[in-house]
């Protein structure tokens, strides 16, 4: 099989190369029914400040997929191609968990703010307020329940400023701003001067050479600092291991996330969590959460 793309240009394709795009389109059709459908479901994984043992959630998009079980964003976020699928997609998540926290309100139970991923394409066109908005009202929730991380890309946008002018808006009404796989992309310490935020999110690449690599832990050290000294607050994600919990706790890290502490996981689970007081944890005691 040949394409012909551009003038003496021509991509060859073999029959696996062929299967593979057939695969591929049939994923995005189905993933499209499933945002139709309303089928996607969010996973939480707890957050925990192990400074105040204050407890958040962050929201973590799944699809269910009839043959193939859960599937991770990994597997099809890259399938969102068009400015409308990402922003039903988002919508979708936004009100999965607005409808979550009402019901962990309604059972008296306190998940801290739950952050939700926000796509560059939702910040620019300021859908990311208008969803917020909508779910803050429907649910009767504040807008403090709600957090958002965005990653470090936005920064590569030529919309910085729609961005940027979204995130104001959002932050003044008490949704806070995590930059979110810190260190692994663009931002720039005048983005860092310039950009309103609220927690630095420091990338799990760093996180997994604590103990393996001593640049990496410089590199984690200095990241809290410059957080810490611009009134921000760190977060490491991917904290798996009793070590490194130990080195962030030292280092003065404010908040932790990782399978340390719990996979994300569905509605059920952490609502169990919740009503047996597993979290928030009383007093941060790393052996209280070997094993879990
Ligand atoms: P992220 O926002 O950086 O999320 C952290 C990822 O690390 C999650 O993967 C989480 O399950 C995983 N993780 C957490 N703790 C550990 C750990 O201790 N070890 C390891 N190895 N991994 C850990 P997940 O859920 O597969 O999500 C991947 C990425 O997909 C996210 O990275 C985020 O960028 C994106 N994503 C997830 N949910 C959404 C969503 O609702 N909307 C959008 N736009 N993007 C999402
Ligand atoms: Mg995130
Ligand atoms: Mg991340």
């Amino acid at each position: 099989y040949a394409a012909k793309t551009k003038r003496n240009n021509v991509i060859i394709f073999n029959e696996e190369m062929m299967a593979d795009r057939l695969a591929e389109s049939e994923l995005r059709t189905a993933l499209f029914k499933a945002v139709e459908n309303e089928d996607l479901v969010v996973y939480y994984q707890p957050k925990i400040n192990i400074q105040n043992n204050q407890l958040a959630f962050e929201a973590l998009v799944r699809w269910p997929h009839p043959e193939f079980g859960i599937l991770s964003p990994g597997r099809f976020l890259h399938l969102f191609n068009t400015g409308s699928s990402i922003t039903s997609m988002t919508e979708c998540v936004v009100n999965q968990v607005a409808q979550d926290i009402r019901r962990w309100r309604d059972k008296g139970l306190s998940p801290g703010s739950v952050a939700i991923n926000m796509p560059e394409a939702i910040l620019i066109s300021g859908m990311a307020f208008d969803m917020l908005a909508h779910a803050v009202e429907r649910h009767a929730l504040k807008w403090s329940d709600f957090s958002i991380e965005i990653t470090e890309d936005v920064f590569m946008s030529k919309y910085t400023e729609q961005i940027s002018a979204t995130v104001v808006k959002l932050r003044e009404l008490g949704v806070s701003i995590a930059l979110d796989d810190f260190g692994t992309g663009f931002a720039s310490l005048t983005n860092l001067r310039d950009f309103p935020f609220d927690d630095i999110k420091i990338d799990r690449s760093f996180i997994f050479n604590i103990g393996v690599d001593e640049k990496s832990e410089q590199i984690i050290k200095s990241m809290i600092d410059l957080a810490r000294n611009l009134g921000n607050s760190s977060i490491a994600e991917g904290v798996e291991t009793e070590a490194q919990l130990l080195f962030l706790q030292q280092a003065g890290c404010n908040i932790v996330q990782g399978y340390f502490f719990a996979q994300p996981q569905p509605f059920e689970t952490v609502t169990r969590g919740l009503e047996l007081g597993e979290f928030p944890y009383d007093s941060f005691d790393p052996a209280q959460h070997r094993n879990r």
